[in-house]
């Protein structure tokens, strides 16, 4: 299925032509319709599947075709690690070329200097926050962030990062967040203990299994 046939809008489309994305990767093909739809998500899939594209084009999209002013965040995405926190900013900054979409990715493992550029950034706004659990608690803690308006959360890689210890930082984060949102779950396994994260945070989510 090609991204046109997914009626994705025509700045993310101009994004995926120019990065050179010609057709939807099966995950893909499920995930965006129902994300657009404004569908909870459980993805289980693992990296290569292309699941990353899979949640930031419905988000761009979404961005995009409601005009969202970026002086509010819309979106955030909590991973596991640093090294993902900048893969994902990278590929978000790819595909966004066209849209206007904006993004700051926060991460542990900096100096003063990233603490303070990253406050910098949050004040300033961006539709799109992506940052690892520790560093995003940090953020919100001292009220650096506005998320009064987030509509969308992501956790990417769940089960890495509750075999990681990040359970209690992640309900922390979620703690902060408006209660009607929209929330995508991806984790490469499915244990009982992922089950019931989803249970908790997901209303009655689409599930795809790849
Ligand atoms: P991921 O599973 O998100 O880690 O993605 C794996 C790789 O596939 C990344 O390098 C993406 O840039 C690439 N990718 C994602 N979606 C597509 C697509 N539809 N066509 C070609 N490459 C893709």
């Amino acid at each position: 299925m090609t991204f046109a046939e997914l009626n994705l809008h025509e700045d993310v489309l101009a994004g995926l032509d120019a990065i050179g994305f010609e057709k939807a990767t099966p995950i893909q093909e499920i995930a965006i319709p129902s994300i657009i739809e404004g569908k909870d998500l459980i993805g289980c899939a693992q990296t290569g599947t292309g699941k990353t594209a899979a949640f930031l084009l419905p988000l761009m999209h979404k961005i995009c075709a409601q005009k969202i002013e970026d002086d509010h965040i819309n979106s955030i995405i909590i991973c596991p690690t640093r090294e993902l926190a900048i893969q994902i900013d990278q590929q978000l900054q790819g595909l966004s070329y066209f849209t206007g979409v904006s993004s700051i990715a926060i991460y542990g493992g900096g100096d003063g200097d990233s603490f303070t550029q990253e406050k910098r950034a949050l004040s300033q706004g961006a539709h799109i926050v992506v940052g690892t659990p520790g560093k995003l608690i940090s953020h919100l803690n001292l009220g650096y962030a506005n998320v009064k308006q987030v509509q969308n959360l992501v956790l990417d890689e769940a089960d890495r990062m509750l075999d990681m210890g990040f359970l209690d930082d992640i309900k922390k984060i979620i703690s902060f967040l408006p209660k009607k949102r929209q929330n995508l779950l991806f984790s490469a396994t499915m244990p009982p203990k992922i089950r019931s994260l989803a249970k908790e945070i997901l209303t009655d989510p689409k599930e795809v299994n790849i």
